[in-house]
């Protein structure tokens, strides 16, 4: 498969005053089309700032980010945003929805930004709801009225809503209960059988079971990976390759 995403020789320090924290060191990945790439690593490891880092959320400190043959590290801020909402979707832990729109209009907003017709946009959003188990009954509705597993399918759906072809997930499940846990997974892996790629941060072994790829990060770079190939439900050498590669990243 051809590489979509790819990070050469990325550094990103944080000073505070005189204090520089070195957290990506050098780190070099690359992300092919359709990968469900999982990155974990122990807390502080810098996974989260390797996911804003690729994304274009955040500028690495030095190092190149190529997204297909585009050199997207040397764009302007302004059109680094046009790239993100056009070719990205995120999704966070914490979910972020607006809680003064209702759902519908949550992911319309989104859509919104990067087309301008809105009869095409309010159709996917409705689509891509009903996809992630969500009927007409949601749409009204306030973040609030949701429980924390429908909330994050919305804010699935809006990552979804631009049809990006590369989807990041920061710890999307990290704030559910385990029934949740499984049908927000659920979902992202029929996105992923749908072709778009995934690039998930997770500490969660039975989330980075759905990944075909897990990069093992410490202390800045990617110490080492695992492949685990495609995904298939209940597959205990999958469950034990995985439980073995954690054990030897200590
Ligand atoms: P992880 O997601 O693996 O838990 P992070 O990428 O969030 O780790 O953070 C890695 C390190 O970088 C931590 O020590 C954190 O305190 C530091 N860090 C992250 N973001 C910032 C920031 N904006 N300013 C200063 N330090 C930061
Ligand atoms: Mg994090």
């Amino acid at each position: 498969m051809p590489t979509i995403l790819e990070a050469k020789m990325l550094c990103k320090t944080f000073s505070t005053g005189s204090i520089q924290q070195h957290v990506l060191k050098n780190l070099n990945i690359q992300i092919k089309e359709g990968d469900f790439t999982v990155i974990m690593g122990s807390s502080g490891s810098g996974k989260s700032t390797l996911l804003y880092a690729l994304s274009g959320m955040d500028r690495p400190t030095l190092g190149e980010i190529i997204f297909r043959d585009t050199k997207i590290s040397q764009y302007s801020n302004d059109k680094l945003a046009v790239f993100r909402r056009s070719h990205c979707g995120f999704i966070f832990q914490q979910i972020y929805l607006n809680e003064t729109m209702s759902i519908l209009d949550n992911i319309l907003v989104s859509g919104l930004l990067v087309s301008k017709d809105r009869k095409t946009i309010t159709k996917r959003a409705k689509e891509l709801l009903s996809d992630v188990g969500l009927d007409e009954k949601c749409y009204n509705k306030f973040p609030s009225q949701l429980s924390g597993g429908e909330a994050q399918r919305v804010a699935i759906v809006r990552a979804l809503i631009n049809e990006p072809e590369i989807v990041f997930a920061d710890e999307p499940t990290g704030a559910l209960n385990s029934e949740n846990a499984t049908h927000v997974l659920d979902v992202m892996t029929k996105i992923n059988e749908n072709g778009q790629s995934i690039v998930m941060v997770t500490h969660d072994i039975k989330t980075a079971r759905r990944a075909n790829r897990i990069l093992y990060l410490k202390d800045g770079v990617i110490l080492d990976e695992c492949n685990l190939g495609v995904y298939k439900k209940n597959d205990p050498d999958r469950h034990a390759n995985l439980h073995e590669f954690l054990q030897k990243m200590g």
